[in-house]
């Protein structure tokens, strides 16, 4: 009974001269280059006196069901008779890379499962060391980015990282976004002003001339970084960043609240409106009705914790709404002096950051159409963010996020 079968290596310029297991039974298979000559390396001429064949190379390629594969090459050495002290020159091949232990068919199989992965699980998945892992992607990956893709800018995002949960550590993610998706332009090593206007001040002129806007957070030496560098952008500050500084006053209502219920109400009391916290983070319309009703118990013993929700409700409506940037400034104007009159102090913090920054934050209204795009946008970033925990090597960093938003377009079986 016939149960093989004969498959192509798929390796251009070269013959199969023998397919052995090795002790271990992975496969060795044993390949001769058909090309003839080679270009010299030092003159750069066409050579083809034939010197004789290098050690040879064992380099890993796609495994066979499952089963590690291995290639065995005696590189051809070629003599250049133009040159006067007549060097040899070792053959190369399309499908490999100098000094890589690897195929390139090999390498860009590997570089699909690392995207979205990391380097450690593909070592483990592929029974490599993580060494192997890293070369991969130090040879195809750049650790910075390549502006000969772009024609234009348009949006740059700003947004800080720490690498670790409560490091006080942080480096910089420079995104744009791109074709439904975002791009990673930089991961700088501090959030120093200086630092991140050196990189706004390496962009090439023509790209620097069409950034339009500016995403960042409230954070000076962010802004100051692109106002100095970008001075024709408008500065927007995301209502994502907005949102988290007015929602965490609110929170911070919640929690004094509910310590003081704690020592104010009897067990049995208190018992009725504990796990107020999440229904308390969500808006009205995504309340369940138990969640509703373990809200209205709670707002009956704090009013004061209703006013908060209230408020912080009423400003994610101003978000909501199509105003004008001027519009805007005059609801958000009117809302702050609701919240003075309402004596919570939890959002004192978050009024002063509205003086200092309500013009940055009003320019997210004359781009409010776009809003769903931002919303999208912002989710990826996230997740790249997330993606950076426990990586300190920003050059490493940069590459990975290339690779997980990239890596499909680049290293693509097709
Ligand atoms: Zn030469």
């Amino acid at each position: 009974m016939n149960n093989s079968i004969e498959i192509p290596l798929d390796l251009p310029d070269v013959q199969v001269l023998a397919v052995d297991k090795t002790a271990k039974g992975d496969w060795l298979i044993r390949i001769e280059s058909t090309l003839e000559g080679t270009t010299c390396r030092q003159c750069g001429c066409q050579v083809s006196q034939f010197h004789g064949f290098d050690q040879a190379l064992r380099l890993r390629h796609l495994p066979l069901f499952e089963v590690p594969v291995f290639v065995e090459l005696r590189p051809k050495r070629y003599r250049c008779e133009f040159c006067k002290n007549q060097p040899t020159t070792t053959q190369k091949l399309s499908w490999h890379e100098n000094r890589s232990p690897n195929t390139k068919p090999y390498e860009r199989w590997l570089l699909r499962m690392l995207i979205n992965s990391t380097v450690t699980d593909v070592a483990k998945k592929l029974a490599v060391r993580d060494g192997v892992v890293m070369g991969v992607l130090n040879r195809w990956l750049a650790k910075a980015v390549n502006w000969d893709r772009f024609e234009q800018l348009a949006v740059l995002c700003v947004d800080e990282i720490a690498l670790k949960r409560g490091h006080r550590d942080y480096v910089v993610l420079v995104t744009t976004p791109r074709s439904g998706g975002v791009e990673v332009l930089a991961v700088l090593a501090d959030r120093q002003k200086q630092t991140v206007a050196d990189f706004f001040a390496s962009i090439p002129s023509r790209l620097k001339s069409t950034v339009q806007r500016v995403c960042s957070d409230m954070y000076k030496g962010f802004v100051g970084a692109a106002k100095a560098q970008l001075p024709a952008a408008k500065i927007v500050i995301d209502r994502f960043h907005v949102a988290k500084a007015y929602r965490d006053g609110a929170d911070t209502v919640r929690k004094q609240e509910v310590k003081r219920l704690k020592g104010a109400l009897s067990k049995a009391a208190y018992a009725e409106i504990k796990g107020a916290m999440w229904p308390f983070r969500k808006s009205p319309k995504h309340l369940k009705a138990s969640e509703r009703a373990l809200l209205a118990r709670l707002f009956i013993h704090s009013p004061k914790l209703k006013q908060a929700y209230v408020l912080r409700e009423e400003l994610t409506q101003i978000f909501e709404q199509a105003y004008t940037k001027s519009g805007a400034k005059c609801a958000i104007r009117a809302w702050c002096k609701r919240v003075r009159k309402s004596e919570i102090a939890a959002f004192d913090a978050f009024l002063g950051t509205v003086e200092t920054w309500l013009d940055e934050i009003t320019n997210y209204f004359l781009e409010r159409l776009n809003s769903g795009f931002v919303e999208g946008f912002n989710n990826r970033v996230k997740v790249l963010k997330r993606r950076c925990y426990g990586i300190f090597d920003i050059d490493q960093i940069f590459q990975r996020l290339t690779l997980d938003t990239q890596g499909f377009q680049l290293f693509g079986s097709d």
